[in-house]
């Protein structure tokens, strides 16, 4: 439904835009996301025709945005991060104006009508906007964007400068609205895309550097195969004796000590859950367990590893992982990779203070 190919945009010396591309399929809902300053908004004005590139190719269902701008305009609905509203209008009258902007076909009135049910602003129909909650204006500027029923509609930062409750309202209504259009939201906040995207693509600096299914990115956060276990006992031979255990494919000890118990990195293999084992396998040579931490990896994380540029370069230089390499997506590697690597920091600190222990 939406091309992108080999997009670049310049301001002068400042490329804003770096040679992007992908697409999106009809139907799905895709999170463009990065932080302030990654090209979101100029990418989004390109696509929706308010502004051209430098160079590339963008096309909306087959149409060249510049070759036809009108013909690919018709198709979609945006909303920009200020939504356009004339404030001295009431509701009534901007859709009105939309509409015949929009050179709509439409039986205006139950077009009208349908749009303002579908964002839920009937009740506020006749109010002059200026005088509207900052969440009921966002939900005019969606109404906006829906006049005309365009197949693909275009969120730049929705839910900005919004309390916690109307964000709830506007991410439902955007996956409401999902079920029957193509969707590209735009923003900063991970939580956002998580919540509403199938698919979500990072942009850095110009450059695309992660376009990952929702779901690999959450399993990549939610995959409990990585503790932190404080056990009571002499630290080589606990280590060893996890080592030891079938289902672990890493573990090392780390540099607490409480008492006489350390902590130990442990992580298992994939589909198995090791802690049952763990317990029964500690028990019997009468080493207590004291804490069993699960080590998630926050969004926060992943965003950071994905467009740290010095992280990436940290991962490259990262002898390989011990992980099985085969079938799994590139994000949940990189993610992995990370994690070894700084695992690698804290044994080297956890080995040195071994070695004045024990000594
Ligand atoms: P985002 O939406 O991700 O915050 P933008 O697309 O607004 O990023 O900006 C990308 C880069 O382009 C930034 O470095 C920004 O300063 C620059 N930029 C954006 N608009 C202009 C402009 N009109 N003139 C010059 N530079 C611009």
């Amino acid at each position: 439904m939406i091309k992108i190919e080999h997009l670049v945009k310049n301001y002068g010396s400042n490329c804003a835009v770096d040679d992007i591309s992908f697409s999106v399929e009809s139907g799905e809902i895709v999170g463009f996301l990065g932080p302030n300053g990654a090209g979101k908004s100029t990418t989004m004005n390109i696509l929706t025709g308010y502004l051209s590139g430098t160079s590339g190719k963008v096309s909306i269902d087959g149409i060249d945005i510049l070759a036809d701008p009108l013909g690919a305009k018709k198709l979609i609905g945006y909303l920009p991060e200020q939504p356009p509203l004339y404030l001295d209008m009431t509701v009534d009258e901007y859709l009105n104006f939309a509409y015949d902007l929009k050179g709509c076909k439409l039986p205006r009135a139950e077009h009208l009508a349908e749009v303002c049910e579908v964002v839920k602003i009937t009740d506020v129909r006749k109010r002059v906007i200026r005088n509207l909650s900052k969440g009921y204006k966002q939900r005019v500027g969606i109404a906006q964007a829906l006049v005309g029923n365009p197949k693909v509609i275009i969120f730049d930062e929705p839910t900005i400068g919004l309390d916690p409750k109307q964000i709830i309202e506007i991410r439902n209504l955007i996956r409401t609205l999902g079920k029957g259009h193509t969707v590209i939201l735009s923003t900063h906040i991970l939580q956002e895309v998580q919540a509403v995207c199938d698919r979500i693509v990072i942009i850095n600096k110009g450059k695309i550097v992660a376009d990952e299914l929702t779901e690999n990115i959450s399993r990549a956060v939610e995959n409990n195969r990585r503790f932190n276990v404080k056990i009571c006992g002499p630290s080589r031979e606990v280590l060893s004796a996890i080592k030891s255990m079938s289902g672990i494919v890493y573990a090392e000890a780390l540099a607490e000590r409480d008492g006489d118990a350390y902590t130990y990195m442990i992580e298992s293999d994939y589909g198995v859950d090791v802690r049952k084992k763990l317990f029964y396998t500690m028990a019997e040579r009468g080493w207590a367990i004291i804490g069993l931490e699960a080590l998630g990896m926050s969004l926060e994380d992943i965003f950071i590893t994905v467009v740290d540029k010095s992280a990436e370069d940290k991962i490259r230089q990262s002898k390989p992982t011990r992980r099985r390499s085969g079938g799994k997506d590139a994000l949940e590697k990189q993610v992995a990779e990370a994690m070894v690597q700084e695992g690698a920091q804290k044994r080297a600190i956890a080995d040195a203070t071994e070695i004045e222990d024990e000594e």
